[in-house]
């Protein structure tokens, strides 16, 4: 069986594990992340890995190198899910690794680093409300007030980590910051249509967009749908309306630089339908791969709404709720990445990335590379018909495979530490 077929029945196997029967639904540390674990655990072992799950229920693998001083290379993904999620998520990254780690010991192939392979407990922050609890931690960033956080039962982080048989006094341990990494590498499925649209298998990361989130307020003056001429209105929501096309055609008009979500859009009350709407909420989600650029846009949308609000007299409440910066992918990973793809025989394309990964923390500890792999159906993902064929995932594999092989740990780790 190929590495691809073998890991898509994995991926079967993991999404039978769900807290609903008739979706796929893992949460951070419930009892079916124990049993995701508990699998990832054993397929860790049959890969000749040394495990370990740690503190915050992250499955740990290790395969030690050649030389015990040399820096390693840590790979993974996450294996929580959203609610009604795809199957290949986050996981898949995982099961590439701990293939590729196979096919090296089964090879006997002896390398000069040592691999980490993490599994990671939580990106999605589905549970808790907020993401990255694995890899924040990996990278020494855990804030320890987010233990006190509680999911929608009123369990605090804090006290699911004791369930669960973890140790919130052992974070600051999980840091690697003083671990010598070399390379953070993650592999994970595009969730986007490009390599789709331009039928690649492979692709390589360029950079993790940042994002900036904006909660706005139009307020103008509710009234009579009969009774109030149409020169005479202040309609929060045709306000609302024309900005959330402005953010549209603005990002638009970038051509792949920017991206620009109007995702909520809600008039007061609910609105009437013989009322003129006095108030509307809306929220404006702004990501690009360059920080400059995403600032540059986001001011743009606020001059341009602002001027849309006074043309139509109405007020306008302006609020950034969250900024996230950026995380470009180290260049020389990069390239080693495009000559891993090259060696399938595929061009070695580039891509951003737009949504979030746990590579966006292990930047803060070493330089970080992300392979993307085609997602099937249109690029559909964060759904149940997100899909991935057996012969991308063993392309995947094979590229993970070269890349671990002939990257040079030592080179790398010496050029960052200049
Ligand atoms: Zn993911």
């Amino acid at each position: 069986m190929s590495f691809g077929a073998r890991i898509l029945e994995q991926c079967d196997a993991l999404a039978a594990i769900s807290e609903d029967a008739s979706i796929l639904t893992r949460r951070y540390l419930t009892a079916e992340h124990r049993r995701a674990a508990t699998l990832i655990a054993g397929w860790m072992r049959d890969a000749g890995l040394a495990v370990e799950i740690d503190a915050l229920g992250n499955v740990v693998g290790r395969r030690a190198g050649a030389r015990p001083d040399a820096p390693r290379i840590v790979t993974g993904s996450h294996f929580d899910s959203v609610v009604n999620a795809g199957r290949y998520d986050g996981i898949f990254g995982i099961l590439c690794a701990i293939a590729a780690a196979g096919d090296l010991a089964a090879r006997g192939v002896k390398l000069p680093h040592a691999i980490e392979i993490v599994a990671f407990g939580d990106e999605e922050g589905v549970r808790f409300g907020f993401s990255m609890v694995g890899s924040r931690a990996l990278a020494g960033r855990f804030d320890p007030a987010l233990l006190d956080r509680r999911d929608a039962e009123g369990t605090t982080l804090r006290d699911a980590i004791v369930a669960f048989g973890g140790d919130a006094h052992a974070i600051p341990a999980l840091s690697r910051a003083h671990h010598h990494v070399a390379a953070f590498v993650e592999v994970h499925i595009e969730q986007g249509p490009v390599l789709l649209d331009r039928n690649l298998a492979l692709g390589v990361v360029t950079s993790i967009a940042g994002s900036t989130r904006i909660a706005a307020r139009v307020t103008g003056l509710a009234g009579h749908a009969g009774t109030v001429p149409m020169g005479a209105r202040r309609d929060a929501l045709t306000a609302a309306a024309e900005m959330t096309l402005f953010v549209e055609s603005y990002t638009a008009a970038s051509r792949g630089v920017l991206v620009g979500t109007v995702g909520k859009l809600a008039v007061a009350g609910g609105g009437a339908i013989n009322v003129i709407p006095g108030e509307v909420a809306l929220t404006i989600d702004v990501r690009a791969g360059r920080d400059a650029e995403r600032l540059a846009a986001v001011a743009a949308i606020e001059r341009e709404c602002r001027a849309i609000a006074l043309r139509r007299n109405v007020a306008l409440e302006w609020a950034n709720l969250f900024e996230l910066a950026a995380a470009p992918c180290d260049e020389r990973l990069q390239a080693a990445l495009a000559a891993s793809v090259a060696a399938q025989g595929i061009e070695p394309f580039r891509l951003p990335s737009g949504a979030g990964h746990d590579a966006m923390e292990m930047a803060h500890v070493a330089p970080i590379g992300m392979l993307f792999v085609r997602c099937g159906n249109g690029g559909i993902s964060h759904h149940p018909d997100e899909t991935m064929t057996a012969a991308d995932a063993n392309l995947a594999t094979h590229a993970l495979v070269h890349f671990l092989a002939h990257f040079d740990a030592a080179a790398m780790a010496a050029t960052a530490a200049q």
